[in-house]
Formats: C-alpha cells, sequence, structure tokens
C-alpha cells in the first residue's frame, strides 16, 4: 500500500526523535512491502521562526491532504515571552480544531522490562497495567463560556460544562470502537451523581450500549475511578471519560506506568484520519545531546500504523521491537539502571529498526 504521512518535527528533542521514528516506520515497510511518503508541515516555535504564525495555512492543508499526521513536540523558552496568540501551543489548538479531532486516545501499558519505574507497589504492578483512556477533546468546561465578574465587593468566576447529546455519542462510539479493537471492557467514567451534563453523558453511554452487545459496560464515578487507578489499575481496558476529567484521569494514567517519554497518544475526528505523538514536551533541557528517549514517538508512529492506516501487524511488529530491544537491555538515560547498556537516542532508534 502507498500511504501518505505528514511530518510536524517540531522544536526541542522534536527532530531527533521524528527521525527515529521514521526509521522504524521505513523498516516497517520495507518489511511489509508497503510505500511511506513523508510531506513536511512546519508548527509551532520553528513554523513562528520561518513563516511568522505558529500554524501556516499550508502546513494545516498539508495535515488534511494526508493519511495521518504525525507530530513530534512543539514550544520551548526562546518562544515563551512572545505575543500570546501566536505562541507555539496556538499552532497545536488550531491544528487540533482545523482537523476536527474531538477524540484522544492515549495507552497506559507498563512494559514489563521497566516495571520499577512505576510508582505503584509490585504486587499492584504485577497484576499488569494494559488500558486505554479515551477521552473528548473540543467540549465540555474547557470549551463553555468563562465568566469572571464582582459580586457584593469580590470577585467571582464560572466555567459553563456543556454538552451537546451528539458530542457525547460520537465520543462514546469512539469508546466502544477501541473496546470493540481490545478487550471488548469499557469503563465510562462520569459525575452523575451531582452533574446535570454527567446524567446525560450517562444516558447517551447507555443508548449507544445497545449497538455493542459483545462489550461489558460499566460507569464509575471520576472519584472513586481516580482511586481505583491506583489500587488496582489491571480492573480496566478502555475508559471513556469527558474532557475535564479525562485530562486528569490520563496524566494520572501514565505517571502509574513510568516514563514520560515512552508514551504514545492519538487524536482522532470523524474518518480515519489521526494525529499522533508522544505524550511529553519538546524537553529544550536535552535537546542536542542524543539524550532523548525515542520510544514514545516511536510507539506513537505504531499506534497510527494500527488506528488510521489499518496496518495492525505492522504495528505489533513496531512495538514488538521496542519490547525486544528493552529485554535485551538497551537504555537511554531517563530509564538507564545499573547493569544496562546506556544508548542514546540514536542508538535506541537504530536498534529498534533492526528489530522489525
Ligand atoms: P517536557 O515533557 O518537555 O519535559 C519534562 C521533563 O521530562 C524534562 O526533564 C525532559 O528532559 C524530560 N523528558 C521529556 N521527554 C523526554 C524524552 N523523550 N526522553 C527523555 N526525557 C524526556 O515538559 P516541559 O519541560 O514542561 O516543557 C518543555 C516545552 O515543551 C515547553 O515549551 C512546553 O510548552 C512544551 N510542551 C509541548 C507539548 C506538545 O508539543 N504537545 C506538550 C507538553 C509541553
Amino acid at each position: 500500500m502507498n500511504r501518505k504521512i505528514a511530518l510536524i518535527r517540531g522544536d526541542g528533542i522534536g527532530p531527533e526523535i521524528m527521525d527515529q521514528a521514521l526509521l522504524a516506520l521505513d523498516a516497517a515497510a520495507k518489511k511489509f512491502g508497503h510505500t511511506f511518503t513523508y510531506a513536511e508541515a512546519p508548527m509551532g516555535g520553528s513554523a513562528i521562526d520561518a513563516f511568522g504564525v505558529p500554524l501556516p495555512d499550508s502546513s494545516l492543508k498539508t495535515c488534511l491532504d494526508c493519511d495521518s499526521t504525525l507530530l513530534s513536540a512543539i514550544g520551548g523558552p526562546k518562544w515563551d515571552s512572545i505575543d500570546p496568540q501566536l505562541r507555539p501551543e496556538k499552532g497545536l489548538l488550531a491544528l487540533r480544531a482545523g482537523m476536527k479531532l474531538y477524540a484522544n486516545l492515549r495507552p497506559a501499558k507498563l512494559i514489563p522490562q521497566l516495571k520499577d519505574a512505576s510508582p505503584l507497589r509490585s504486587d499492584i504492578v504485577d497484576r499488569g497495567i494494559d488500558f486505554i483512556v479515551v477521552r473528548e477533546l473540543i467540549g465540555g468546561a474547557y470549551f463553555g463560556e468563562h465568566k469572571t465578574w464582582s459580586e457584593n465587593g469580590e470577585q467571582a468566576a464560572s466555567d459553563l460544562m456543556a454538552y451537546q447529546e451528539h458530542e457525547i455519542r460520537r465520543i462514546v462510539k469512539v469508546g466502544f470502537d477501541t473496546a470493540m479493537k481490545r478487550g471488548k471492557r469499557l469503563c465510562s467514567v462520569d459525575k452523575a451523581n451531582v452533574l446535570d451534563s454527567s446524567k446525560l453523558w450517562r444516558k447517551v453511554v447507555n443508548e449507544v450500549a445497545k449497538d455493542y452487545p459483545q462489550v461489558e459496560v460499566r460507569h464509575m464515578y471520576v472519584d472513586n475511578c481516580a482511586m481505583q487507578l491506583v489500587k488496582d489499575p489491571s480492573q480496566f481496558d478502555v475508559i471513556v471519560t469527558e474532557n475535564l476529567f479525562g485530562d486528569i484521569l490520563s496524566d494520572e494514567a501514565s505517571q502509574i506506568t513510568g516514563s514520560i517519554g515512552m508514551i504514545p497518544s492519538s487524536s482522532m475526528g470523524e474518518g480515519t484520519r489521526g494525529l499522533y505523538e508522544p505524550i511529553h514536551g519538546s524537553a529544550p533541557d536535552i535537546a542536542g545531546q542524543d539524550k532523548a528517549n525515542p520510544i514514545g514517538m516511536i510507539l506513537a508512529a505504531a499506534m497510527m500504523l494500527r488506528y488510521s492506516l489499518d496496518m495492525p501487524a505492522e504495528a505489533e511488529a513496531i512495538e514488538k521491537a521496542v519490547s525486544t530491544a528493552l529485554e535485551d537491555g538497551l537504555r537511554t538515560p531517563d530509564i538507564w539502571v545499573e547493569g544496562m547498556t546506556a544508548v542514546g537516542c540514536a542508538g535506541m532508534g537504530q536498534a529498534i529498526a533492526q528489530r522489525i
């Protein structure tokens, strides 16, 4: 198959880790007989430097023209003090809006070779951690009306958390579809004992559930979910939730698996096109020093193959190569421990590509 992939190489460690993801993609293409063509789409700080804006129209068009987009990370101190409307992260928000990406999928999977990196007790970790958080991305409190006003001599503020049925339905369907591709267990997280938006959420989940009889559904309040994630994360397969709850729970979920450099994420809209990226930032403190861990970026490329390009075997080949490289004792500085073989960003990338 021929597939066209947009590349946002980004800032800081972005270009170094992107190079390693491309090595892995090219190795998978060679093994399975595909051709991947890449189109550059500058965004973030490097786009501000070259074009004066964080997301040039041409970059958005490139992303919309391609089958999917890979993003490393953007931003850095160089652009911290510029006009807030022109900051690198504005480019990311505009890209999500322009690509109409309403679903964020973030896997939380503990790689057995790195179980000591988890802050949880070993008897909890030994039960396994392998679930995915499906978060609504463009609705709820972050996008509702924000107000600050004066009342009785003091300030008051409010943020409106509003959802329409269709916004809930489409993300809940992503949750069910994801569960169908995994262990067929869905946990919907809300606060339906207090919030009207959550009551509507729960009603829609129960309606959509009728179309997915094979999926086992349960509802959980968000406060309980935050607790269960550290008590027994092995109970989860797919968690689906609204924007604010998902923001908090997905960060909690990534922490319990260990290193920030190892976790991918995807943002999806209608159709199969998505935006795939590692969860970390541009790590300016280690940029250009061959110290970055490229695994989150490489696993983001694998996720893209599975969810956007319908290439599950190719995705698995990359994921297995990552596990084998770790089994063989290779470690970048962020995950290195005594007795392991130290490699840099490029060394890890090459080692993974060779194992595909
Ligand atoms: P960060 O994730 O870039 O770095 C936090 C810490 O983790 C640093 O010590 C860094 O060296 C380390 N780290 C991150 N990724 C790593 C990797 N792959 N391998 C090894 N170590 C890694 O977060 P930050 O320092 O808060 O932000 C730096 C810049 O990134 C800021 O400009 C911020 O706005 C931006 N940022 C961008 C995104 C994005 O592009 N989606 C996300 C978060 C932050």
